[in-house]
């Protein structure tokens, strides 16, 4: 006798749900999706012991239809598809009508509903394993469904799933997911009678931003909008001063799906790369959009995942459009959010008004300001309005925002500076990185860049292939000062280097270079490409952190920075200055009110 028997329906279902169901984050997710598809523009969610105990999602789309009531928690039923060809383009959250079904397999469900054009409503109650049950109800139009007890029945399950409070974690995740980046949508989330989330619809990103990462987030928001060819990313970014120890504030969407995927992390945090402390992740929401045709989305039960072609050149785009924006200068409006949103009120980047000259309170003595050793590339630079004489502790530099008090250095890697309304505390690698890598693009620019011939050329061994690489960059790396040629074999020569690297470049500082000149790997004629090699000039140039400043060289930092475009934060986007004003040294010490 034959054993093959076709399941029951409600075997199906069941079986089913223990993909779609997880816990009752991706119930969430599957009734805001719902929400979304019906274009809902609230939509209310409200959870109790994690979600475990009960959820309800109510929103104001269209609703419902009386007679689509007994179908709707049917596995495989749905109003978005209708045939193969739909699946291609599909723009809808949903498609494969197994979400209503599998929460009703695994747990009680009610629906209260009404379509925009019925006049009464719906209702329907199902009990897990049995038939549900359908009547009229009232209700504006819009749909609420609730969900509860989950896995009640199903113990295995239920066992499985977290404490109430890492659920109820998940579910706020999961809505601020979809929240983030559909700022058109008004989201609230309830968690035991409190409000977690209220986001009203039409928010500005920004305020999206500040409402669900948090106040301290927003200000540091930068808007990312790239095309390259049929690939469009948008979204925001918070720039690297604000950054998670996990992967949880990386939001991706395709087509606004969100979705998870490891190469488009891997992306994001390449593109910040050095930026970021180990262990440190970036803070973003990206939305990738694409020939639809390009993208599978069936091929996970929740949809989480996607299958794109050429997801490679995907993840790229995704990096250069991320790189660009931490690329640019910053707006000089950054960082000045109003203190009190500040949920941990400390270092600010530094952004004075700068202070107009007062002529005659200090007159300038730039004629009998040295220039050491040390600094013999401050050529160039203009020292008007900076005073104060070798040895002096006090130096006047307008363009920083006055007359500072050099208190010295810190570990060999900041400088602090007293000034009337607090501290400064300056980052000398990051802060003479900007002074080097502004003056280096200059002399680029100008097609006069200073370069120095080295008395005994160097010779690097590189591997094989590396050589090639180099020796076919030797156009554009002699624009860029370092002139070199074929050795044999696998051996560069290398004849001159930018003047800005000094006297002393050793051999393994020289590799190193090529090293990271070989790293950029991108388009070798782009302008990228170009500004890449500044930066890493500019870096090698740099002073070091840990190397030991006197008080004359500290003042020549902040003479050149005082010329220095963009001098707020370094090529990578860093903050150069912090200040720590009197009022919040007040402030943690007690001495004034909180
Ligand atoms: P899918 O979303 O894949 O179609 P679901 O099981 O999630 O499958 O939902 C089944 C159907 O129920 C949907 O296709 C839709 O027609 C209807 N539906 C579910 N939730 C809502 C809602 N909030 N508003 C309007 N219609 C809904
Ligand atoms: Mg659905």
């Amino acid at each position: 006798m034959g054993r093959i028997r076709v399941l029951s329906p409600d075997m199906v279902s069941f079986i089913s749900a223990g993909e779609v169901i997880d816990g009752p984050w991706s119930v969430v997710k599957e009734l805001i999706e719902n929400s979304l598809d019906a274009a809902a523009t609230h939509i209310d969610v409200e959870i109790k012991g994690g979600g475990i105990d009960s959820i309800v999602v109510s929103d104001n789309g269209h609703g419902m239809a009386h007679d689509d009531m007994p179908l709707c928690t049917r596995g495989h039923s749905t109003s978005k598809v209708r045939n193969r060809e739909d699946l291609d383009t599909i723009a809808t959250y949903g498609f494969r009508g197994e979400a209503l079904a599998s929460i009703a397999a695994v747990a009680d469900l009610h629906i209260v509903t009404r379509a925009a054009d019925e006049e009464i409503g719906s209702k329907l109650v199902s009990r897990v394993g049995e038939t549900p049950n359908i009547s009229s109800a009232s209700r504006p139009n819009g749909t609420t469904v609730g969900v509860t007890d989950l896995f009640a029945r199903i113990p295995a399950r239920k066992k499985q799933l977290g404490t109430p409070k890492t659920e109820g974690q998940r579910v706020v995740d999961v809505v601020m997911r979809h929240a983030m980046p559909r700022f058109d949508v008004g989201f609230r989330l309830i968690k035991d009678g409190e409000v977690i989330l209220d986001c009203p619809p039409e928010q500005s990103p920004r305020d999206r931003a500040a409402a669900t990462w948090g106040a301290e987030v927003a200000p540091h928001l930068a808007e990312v909008h790239f095309t390259k060819d049929s690939i469009t990313i948008k979204g925001f970014l918070a720039r690297p001063l604000v950054t998670r120890g996990t992967r949880a504030r990386e939001y991706f969407s395709i087509h606004n799906r969100p979705v998870e995927d490891m190469r488009l992390s891997t992306a994001v945090e390449s593109a910040y790369s050095t930026l970021l402390m180990r262990g440190r992740y970036p803070v973003c929401v990206l939305d990738i959009s694409l020939d639809p045709m390009r993208v599978d989305v069936n091929v996970h039960p929740t949809k989480r995942e996607v299958r794109i072609k050429d997801a490679e050149e995907v993840a790229s785009a995704v990096r250069e459009s991320v790189r660009r924006v931490l690329l640019e200068p910053q707006p000089s409006t950054f960082g000045q959010a109003p203190e009190d949103t500040l949920a941990e009120p400390s270092l600010e980047p530094f952004l004075m008004e700068e202070e107009t000259e007062k002529p005659g309170v200090l007159s300038s003595s730039a004629d009998r300001h040295p220039t050491t050793a040390a600094f013999s590339l401050l050529e160039g630079v203009s020292l008007e309005g900076v005073t104060g004489e070798t040895g002096d502790d006090i130096v006047r530099v307008p363009a920083l925002g006055g007359t500072f008090r050099i208190v010295g250095q810190v570990h060999n890697l900041y400088v602090v500076l007293e000034f009337q309304n607090g501290l400064l505390i300056i980052d000398q690698h990051a802060a003479h990185e900007r002074v080097m890598y502004e003056r280096l693009r200059r002399q680029v620019n100008s097609g006069a860049l200073p370069v120095q011939e080295l008395l005994e050329p160097i010779v690097l061994r590189l591997q094989h292939t590396d050589a090639e690489n180099v020796l076919e960059l030797a156009d554009v790396l002699e624009k860029m000062g370092y002139s070199i040629s074929g050795f044999g074999g696998n051996e560069i020569l290398v004849k001159t280097i930018p003047d800005v690297l000094g006297h002393q470049v050793s051999e393994t500082e020289v590799i190193s270079i090529v090293d990271e000149i070989l790293g950029i790997g991108a388009d070798h004629a782009s302008e990228h490409f170009m500004d890449e090699i500044v930066k890493i000039t500019a870096c090698h140039s740099a002073i070091r952190a840990g190397q030991p400043l006197s008080k004359d060289e500290i003042r020549n930092l902040l003479v050149a920075m005082a010329n220095t475009p963009n001098r707020y934060s370094c090529p990578h986007g860093r903050p150069t200055i912090l200040r720590v004003s009197t009022q919040e040294l007040e402030k943690r010490f007690g001495r004034i009110g909180h």
